[in-house]
């Protein structure tokens, strides 16, 4: 009787699983990413995070048979190593992260990148499993996209799938990433409340910030950016409206190249604003869809929150065991 854990790494918060071999969820929790310290402390917080799960689960230590993580920054599935994750604390250089979780979890222990253990998971288990090529494309902080072509994850030569960074306004606005007119420099939630923030400071009126300090929030969350949309606060729409135009845009260029048969719409901001969205960018997509007699489905993800970390439990099915000590 298989016991999976999985924990997706985010940039604020690690969300783990405990479960079954149908990957049924039987144990869940979740706990604020450190903001300070580094990757050690990072992967005690982990180690703090599942062991809940587990205790909720019912399942005692050395009892998960194999655990999947879905980590930020550069993954080396095969190494098990994360390099430079820049949403975590000073996560600079290499770590290696499956070997140290091995250690305190007595179990093996997988690694893959976030957004494709996200995009598995929804083609396996969620929105995507009609289909045999989907696009996942998931919408926070930044906007990160997963391909699955004829069921098969399509990863390039390491960095496919980065639909955040399709290119929306050839001489546009400033992306994180540092190169303009990406998808992201519109439509992620850090570029929107940069934006906010400008437009505040010239005088602009909005409630998000209002809302932000009301809430003691540290930045601009997707239920800030909802509760803003309810109070039909203007630079809330007009922006959201920018990030979904963005999203079209993008989106139709990839379906234009890749005609695959499903776009399953997650992330934080996308999971957040739900459905109504979801018809928007819908909507958003058919003016640049170029066989636009025959659009795909534009689905939500059906997974929610724990997506990443269900996900990430797929992964743990394919862990060989440990070798006996
Ligand atoms: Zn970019």
């Amino acid at each position: 009787m298989a016991r999976y854990g999985g924990i997706d790494l985010g940039g604020t918060k690690i969300q783990t699983v405990v479960t079954d071999e149908a990957h049924e969820v039987l144990g869940s929790a979740r706990h604020p990413t450190p903001t300070t310290g580094g990757p050690a402390d990072v992967t005690l917080a982990m180690i703090a995070a599942l062991q809940e799960a587990a205790e909720d689960a019912g399942v005692s230590r050395g009892e998960l048979t194999a655990v999947g993580v879905g980590s930020p920054g550069a993954v080396d599935d095969e190494a098990g190593t994360v390099t430079s994750a820049r949403n975590l604390p000073d996560w600079e250089g290499t770590y290696p992260l499956a070997e140290k979780l091995e250690t305190a979890l007595l179990a093996p222990v997988g690694l893959s990148n976030d957004v494709n253990v996200a995009t598995i998971a929804e083609f396996e288990l969620g929105a995507g499993r009609p289909f045999q090529s989907i696009l996942g494309v998931f919408w926070g902080t930044g906007v990160g996209g997963g391909v699955v072509l004829d069921g098969q994850l399509w990863e390039g030569r390491g960095a496919a799938g980065e639909i955040g960074h399709m290119v929306v306004k050839s001489d546009g606005r400033t992306c994180p990433c540092g190169r303009v007119g990406c998808m992201e420099a519109y439509a992620g939630r850090g570029a929107m409340e940069v934006r906010a923030r400008e437009k505040a400071d010239e005088g602009e009126k909005t409630v998000l910030f209002e809302i932000m300090e009301e809430r003691d929030k540290p930045r601009l969350s997707s239920g800030i950016w909802e509760r803003a949309l309810a109070r039909d606060d203007k630079l809330a729409h007009q922006l959201v409206d920018r990030a979904v135009d963005a999203i079209g845009v993008g989106v139709a260029s990839a379906l234009n190249l890749l005609d695959v048969e499903a776009v399953v719409i997650g992330g934080g901001l996308g999971l957040r604003l739900g459905e109504p969205y979801v018809e928007r960018i819908r909507e958003a997509i058919m003016p640049h869809l170029f066989a636009d007699h025959r659009p795909p489905e534009v689905l939500l993800a059906s997974l929610g929150d724990l997506g990443g970390a269900i996900g990430a439990t797929l992964l743990a099915a394919q862990q060989a065991p440990l070798p006996q000590r």
